[in-house]
Parts: structure tokens; sequence; C-alpha cells
């Protein structure tokens, strides 16, 4: 039997390398669900080469013309948000590959969860907006939440056949995006094609502008935190701009476990689809011979505020990590449109969290209002 997938955000970075890992797995992983927001010509040609039985385009402008597509091909199309949560409370995938950009993840998300599937979390800002709830959901419907983000596979895979309470700390790693080194007075005037260059990881435009202001890794703590249930003390960050050790842990007799390997998301994504099995894969093999140098050093907080900026939302709690994404999300679009400056995207972050109303134990509802309060203040400090 092969196992079925749905990919939430098929035409993205994610998406497309995960249908490169399904075309390799071919015998053992079929495509069952793509969806994407408004790239309809990217979304048809997929399905029409990996013929899922739904398809869903967020885009409800779109949606005839990829339904005059697809449905010769007896491909069900539905367009809009709401679809693509609906679908994910009945679908009969076994994975649910989450691979959207955002807060948009957070609803679809729940009804898989609800639906008892399998999440290959790639779309980090639903942990970070809605971990409790997620965590929470995740354990009430005896559904395996198996991280697809780099570092945290590596952690996952670190902690198999260990026991949790011989952890001491988890250690991030982190590349310090292509601003390393550099202070503030040299941000000033910083471009977004500047700040689009990554230099060991090719993403989409939104986690690319976070690894150059931190708030990837920032995000990515928080996203720790609800994963392996550690508090945020014990997670420490270091920089280690080779990417070649994707992340550690740190147990209590003093040993350090660490899974490394070339930067290429397709390993995790792998991962998450065969474990517990490791499976034969053709991806590149990592030559010793080519690192000679393996570096670390501390981020610089005081230049990159955003991963300070986490690590106070999360010790606050509630739905502090949701008003911090919220904010986050919408300085990222006005700084790829120009409407702002790179260091103000952490200002906007700052002052959404000083102003946005607290609520130390949200429900879902309240999350949704918060992310909507969020943007709404966050857009009144755009010039
Ligand atoms: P991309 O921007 O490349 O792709 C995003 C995908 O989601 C696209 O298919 C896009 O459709 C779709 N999408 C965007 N907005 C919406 C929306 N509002 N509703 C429904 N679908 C939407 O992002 P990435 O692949 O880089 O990242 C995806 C997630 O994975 C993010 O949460 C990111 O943080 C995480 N991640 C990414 C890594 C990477 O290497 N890229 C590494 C680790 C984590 P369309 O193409 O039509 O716009
Ligand atoms: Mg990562």
């Amino acid at each position: 039997m092969k196992k079925k997938i749905a990919i939430l955000g098929s035409t993205g970075s994610i998406g497309t390398q995960s249908l490169e890992v399904i075309k390799e797995q071919s015998e053992k992983l079929e495509v069952e669900v793509l969806t994407a927001n408004s790239n309809s010509d990217l979304l048809i040609k997929q399905a029409l080469e990996f013929k899922p039985n739904h398809v869903v385009i967020a885009d409800e402008s779109k949606y005839l013309e990829v339904k005059d597509a697809l449905q010769p091909h007896d491909i069900k199309v539905y367009a809009g948000n709401k679809s693509i949560e609906e679908l994910m409370g009945v679908t009969s995938a076994d994975i649910v590959l989450t691979a959207m950009v955002g807060y948009s993840g957070l609803k679809p998300t729940v009804a898989a969860i609800q639906n008892k599937k399998r999440i290959a979390l790639a779309n980090k800002e639903t942990l970070v907006v809605a971990g409790e709830l997620i965590t929470q959901l995740c354990a009430e419907h005896r559904t395996d939440l198996i991280p697809v983000d780099s570092e945290h596979s590596a952690i996952f895979q670190c902690l198999v056949g260990e026991n949790p309470d011989s952890v001491e700390k988890i250690i991030l790693t982190a590349s310090g995006g292509p601003f390393r080194g550099k202070k503030r007075e040299q941000l000033l005037e910083i471009t977004k094609v500047q700040a689009l260059k990554h230099p060991n990881w090719t993403m989409g435009a939104k986690i690319t502008i976070d690894s150059a202001t931190l708030m990837n890794k920032g995000l990515e703590v928080i996203e720790a935190k609800w994963l392996f249930g550690v508090k945020g003390e014990d997670i420490e960050v270091v920089v280690h701009p080779q990417s070649i050790i994707h992340s550690m842990v740190a147990f209590k007799d003093s040993s350090i476990k660490a899974q490394m390997g070339l930067p290429d998301m397709k390993l995790p994504i792998h991962y998450a689809f065969f474990y517990p099995d490791r499976i034969s894969a053709s991806f590149e093999r990592m030559s010793f011979s080519k690192y000679g140098n393996l570096t670390f050093e501390q981020p610089d907080t005081d230049t990159f505020r955003n991963l300070a900026l986490a690590y106070e939302a999360m010790a606050q709690g509630g739905n502090m990590a949701c008003i911090l994404n919220a904010a986050n999300e919408i300085a990222v679009e006005a700084f790829l449109q120009d409407k702002i400056k790179f260091l103000q995207i952490a200002e906007i972050n700052e002052k959404c969290m000083q102003s946005v109303s607290f609520i130390k134990q949200p429900s879902l509802n309240d999350y949704v209002l918060t992310d909507t309060e969020t943007r709404n203040f966050a857009k009144s400090l755009l010039p």
C-alpha cells in the first residue's frame, strides 16, 4: 500500500521539493491532495503529473481555470481557504505536509489533527501562533507531529531512543543569514534584493527575510519549545555559518548529539514521510574533505532584535507569540513592498507586542481575533 500524501502549499519551495521526494519514492508514496494560493499554472502542471484526487486553489478567481484544466482528468477541484480547511477534516490522506506560509496554516492543520492525520510540519508559524492548543489537540487525537524544519528534524532524530527526562538542553543552529557580523549602522539601508540572498538555502521570500532578521530563528525557538516540551531557558541558539550541523541535543550526562548533512530540505521531508523507517535516497552525500572548518559563534541579539523578542514572547506566553507572528507577517510584507526599512521590521514587532491586548489563556477564537487585531495595528504603523 502506498502512503497517500496531502501537500498544502505544493507550489512553494517546500512543496516542490516534497514532490521531488515523492517522485523518487513513487513506489511507496502517492499524492492525494495539492493546494496553492494563486499559482494556478504550476498547480495545474503538478496535478496533471501527479494525479491527486483533490486540488484546492485558495484564490477563488482562479477556480474556473483550474477546474476546466483538471476535471476531464477526474480530479476534484475546489477554491478558497475554507475549502482547504474542510478538505483536511475529511481527507483520506495518511500524511498532511503543511507547507503553506504564515498564519494560513493554522486552521487546516487543526482540521487535519482532528481528522487524526499524521502532520509533517513545515509551517512553523502554526506552532508559534497556537503551540499550546496544537500540542493539546495532538495528544487528544493521538496524532503525530513530525517536524520538517531542518533544525527540528535534527533534534527529533537526536531524540529517537532517548528518555525525554535525560535532556538538558536543545541547541538550535543558525546560519546567521546574509548579514551575520554586521552592526545596526550597517543595516540602515539594506535593500530587499540584498536581504533575499541567503548564503546556504533557497527558500520562499517570507522565510528568507525572516532568516536575515533572525526572526526565523526566533520562530524556531518557539517551535522547539512546543515540539519537544522544553522550557525557553533550555533552548540555546548557536550561529554555525556552514549549516552542516542542523541542530543538537545536550543530555544530562554531558553528552551532545548532533545531526549533520548537506543543507537540503529534501532530507527532512523524506525523513518525515517515512519515520520511523530510514529508506535509501539518492541525495548528494556530504564529503568531510569539502568542509574542513565547522565554526560556531554567539548570535548578536542587540543588532538582530527579533530573536530577543521571540524569547520575550515565549516567556510571557498566552497570545504573545501570536502577536509577534502577525506583526512580523505584516512588517515583512511591507519591507518586501519597499514601504519600510529593514530595521523597522523588529520595531513594528516590538510595538505590537507592547500594544495589542494580551490574553493569558487564549482559545482558538482568541488567536483568530488576536491575529486580526495585530494585523490592523501593525498596518496603522506603516507609512
Ligand atoms: P513559499 O512562499 O515558497 O511557498 C508557500 C506555499 O504556500 C505556496 O504553495 C503558496 O501558493 C502557498 N500559500 C501562500 N499563502 C497562502 C495562503 N494564504 N493560503 C493558502 N496557501 C498559501 O514558502 P516556503 O516553501 O519557503 O515555506 C513554507 C513553510 O515552510 C513556511 O512556513 C516556512 O517557514 C517553512 N519552512 C520553509 C523552509 C524552506 O526551505 N523553504 C525551511 C523550513 C521551514 P502560491 O505559490 O500560489 O503563492
Ligand atoms: Mg529551519
